[in-house]
């Protein structure tokens, strides 16, 4: 059991607003794939896909473990692995998961594992690369895919997918246009193929935002059910599901030259008073955020960080702040406040949100 008093709150009601909003982008018909890997963005992938579980049609997670994490947290949705290996083929089976099948080692070894556990239309989806040259088969490879398809009963295609290199950048409207359209003539040749339609997803969070057009069947929401909209037009209407919150462990009060931390990064020029919160580097708190760059919130005002972030722990100055051993610590509560992490750690909030780390105790409130 996790009893770390360095607590993430997720918050169920912000996570159905999220997701509500992006609906009301959507076709009614249209269905919502709830992205959930990497911890669901740092929070808990189990915790939240069992919340959200009848409010989507698919989960979706990178590797076959986080698939099967859900599944013994009793998640019964479809879901989608992204980005399975040879090694965990007959692991995909045995939790009724469904493969992304990305390129022919991994499509054959799939159809050949399928058939030997004597599965019959076993739903897999079919990945293409249209650009972002990351996983996923090439058109030209659709008449080989064509015949291994047809000589199979094992396996059944539930989808075809791409995915967007840019759909945040406007500037790369050009190059996304092409990506849909390369999209669509895939589909047009694969679909002449088969005898029956499998379901197509092409659009990721900033896709659905800025090229709707494009939703087909399905939509694939990660960061905009976190509360990130990759522009800040989007992100105002969304609510923040992310809060991480501690609390004082001590506090001292130190005279003008004393240091304070490793490597006596600070140094008092008066008496000052200090807090430490036990949250470090090791629970996703970047060590740039050291030496007065990042702050967290007590009792309702800021208190910058001071020295460097440890692995376990962070000083933070509590000269000004009515405060005691033991009060509520607010690392994040808000996207202005994560926002402000990522630009200060010269990164994005998809790193920010996904360093937190499983160290931290993580509690989804309905
Ligand atoms: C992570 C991922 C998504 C979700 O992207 P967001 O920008 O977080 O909405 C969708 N599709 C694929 C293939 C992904 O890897």
């Amino acid at each position: 059991m996790n009893t770390h008093v360095t607590i993430l709150e997720i918050d169920g009601k912000a996570l159905v607003h999220n997701l509500d909003y992006f609906k009301e982008k959507l076709q009614t018909t249209t269905k919502i794939l709830a992205v959930v890997k990497a911890f669901g963005y740092g929070s808990d992938g189990a915790q939240v896909a069992k919340f959200l579980e009848h409010k989507v049609d698919y989960f979706a997670v990178a590797y076959t473990h986080e698939g099967v994490a859900l599944r013994e947290a009793g998640v019964q949705t479809p879901i989608l692995v992204l980005h399975p290996h040879l090694q965990n083929l007959e692991v995909i089976i045995d939790f009724k998961l469904e493969p992304g099948l990305y390129n022919f080692k991994i499509f054959n070894a799939f159809l050949k594992v399928a058939k030997e556990k004597g599965s019959a239309q076993y739903p897999i989806h079919l990945k293409f690369n249209t650009g972002l040259n990351r996983l996923g088969f090439s058109a030209t490879e659709i008449p080989t895919i064509l015949t291994q398809l047809h000589a199979s009963t094992a396996v059944k295609v539930q989808s075809l997918f791409s995915h967007l290199a840019a759909s945040e950048d406007l500037e790369e409207k050009a190059f996304t246009t092409g990506q849909i359209e390369q999209f669509t003539a895939i589909k047009e040749e694969l679909f002449a193929g088969l005898k029956y339609t499998p379901m197509l997803h092409l659009l990721n969070t900033s896709g659905v935002v800025n090229y709707p057009k494009a939703q087909f069947d399905m939509v694939r929401i990660g960061i905009g059910l976190y509360g990130f909209g990759n522009d800040a037009k989007e992100t105002v209407h969304l609510k923040n599901t992310h809060n991480l919150k501690s609390i004082i462990s001590q506090i001292h009060t130190i005279a003008a030259g004393e240091t304070v931390g490793y490597n006596r990064a600070f140094a008092a020029k008066a008496t000052t008073k200090t807090a430490t919160i036990p949250i470090g580097h090791a629970d996703g708190l970047s060590r740039r955020l050291g030496n007065t760059k990042g702050f967290v919130r007590i009792n309702q005002q800021n208190a910058p960080i001071i020295g460097n972030v440890c692995m376990d722990m962070i000083m933070v100055d509590v000269t000004h702040i009515d405060c005691s051993e033991g009060d509520e610590v607010i690392v994040f509560n808000t996207q202005e406040m994560i926002q402000h992490i990522a630009t200060t750690s010269g990164t994005i909030v998809y790193e920010t949100l996904t360093a937190i780390s499983p160290r931290v105790h993580k509690t989804l409130t309905p």
